[in-house]
């Protein structure tokens, strides 16, 4: 099937066209974003695949319908970007990467705890400066620290198998229990006891109107003072204007993002020569205690070679069977 694949990086490139030995769809590899201006480009293309900043709003998806897109391809998990209610309304059907490498994520959310916990960030430019002094780099033992897991799906799960390793106490909130949190001793606790008894509190819950700013004012409050937390979830999961007046109390001891809830205008380009014009992110930099990934968690060699491979299957799939077992539904898909 021929497939227009939107904000296309050489990275994507190169694993799509890889992965496309097997599948022999013809990729239509374009840089910009989709959105609604762009998604005209996507005429003649049966199938548009889309990362997690690209725009699959209604604007978005009605431009799509009408040049004859039948398929939203997601080559990531999560699809807060697109508007599900639409996309059942214009017939368009929307698969996803529900599960790929959960290593890559949680392992890249443990090396912020770490960097952060022992300041590499900091002793890396000292070090680069001759400056061998420890003072002010003092850090913690991980072992025995409490910390706060919430969504315990895949990565998650992963996350508590790292940190059983080191030694800590695990306290989770989830939905639904994963018996793997319970098998490393962990403990299934309400989110008052999350905020309450957690020396890190990491994120791994989906973007929902549920958990959106379900870090905020009033949660951080109830927080240990000198917490340290670390989002490698979706930005708005998290209240920025919350947690930079956190940080500047001393009640957030340290904060380690992957992602931003205004990242869309800015992740994933190289903005240097430009300087960042989004004043609450430019005020995060300026923290010490304070390490932002532009969300990287997810690359890796292992994630990005099953995050292509399982986007040209699920279309193939619908392609000769008419089902996928990635396809999102919201409700019974009404059939045209
Ligand atoms: P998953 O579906 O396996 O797990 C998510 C868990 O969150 C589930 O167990 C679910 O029950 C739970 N959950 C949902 N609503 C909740 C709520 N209100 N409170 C507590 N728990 C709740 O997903 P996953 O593969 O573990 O991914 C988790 C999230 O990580 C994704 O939704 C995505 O937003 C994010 N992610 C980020 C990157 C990155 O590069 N930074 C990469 C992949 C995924």
């Amino acid at each position: 099937m021929r497939i227009a694949v939107f904000g296309t990086k050489p990275y994507d490139r190169t694993f799509f066209e890889e992965a496309n030995g097997a599948y022999h769809h013809e990729l239509v590899f374009l840089e910009p974003r989709l959105s609604p201006e762009t998604a005209i480009l996507a005429k003649d293309s049966p199938a548009v695949c889309l990362f997690v900043n690209d725009d699959g709003s209604e604007a978005t998806l009605k431009v799509l319908a009408e040049n004859g897109v039948r398929l939203l391809a997601l080559r990531c998990a999560g699809f807060n970007n697109v508007d599900m209610q639409a996309a059942q309304r214009l017939h368009l059907r929307v698969v996803r990467v529900p599960a790929y490498s959960p290593y890559a994520v949680a392992e890249h959310t443990v090396a912020l705890m770490l960097a952060l916990n022992r300041q590499i960030h900091r002793a890396h430019q000292r070090v680069r400066d001759g400056n061998f002094s420890l003072q002010g780099l003092l850090g913690f033992d991980m072992h025995g620290r409490t910390v706060g897991i919430i969504g315990t799906g895949a990565i998650g799960a992963t996350v508590a198998t790292i940190l059983h390793g080191f030694g800590c106490q695990i306290l989770a909130c989830d939905k639904r229990e994963n018996g793997r949190i319970v098998e490393l001793g962990g403990h299934y606790v309400d989110f008052a006891r999350i905020w309450r008894d957690s020396d890190i509190i990491t994120l791994h819950c989906p973007l929902t109107p549920e958990t959106k700013y379900l870090v905020n004012a009033d949660t951080i409050e109830h927080m240990r003072r000198g917490v340290m937390l670390i989002n490698t979830s979706r930005g708005a999961v998290v209240d920025t204007r919350a947690v930079l007046a956190g940080l500047k109390s001393g009640k957030i001891g340290s904060l380690g993002l992957d992602v931003y809830e205004e990242e869309a205008d800015l992740f994933f380009e190289d903005l240097s020569e430009h300087g960042i014009d989004d004043d609450l992110l430019a005020r995060l930099t300026t923290f010490p205690n304070v390490l932002i990934t532009g969300h990287q968690a997810f690359f890796t060699r292992e994630a990005l070679q099953q995050i292509a491979a399982t986007t040209l299957a699920n279309v193939a799939s619908l392609q000769s069977t008419g089902t996928c077992g990635n396809e999102i539904h919201l409700e019974p898909f009404p059939r045209p």
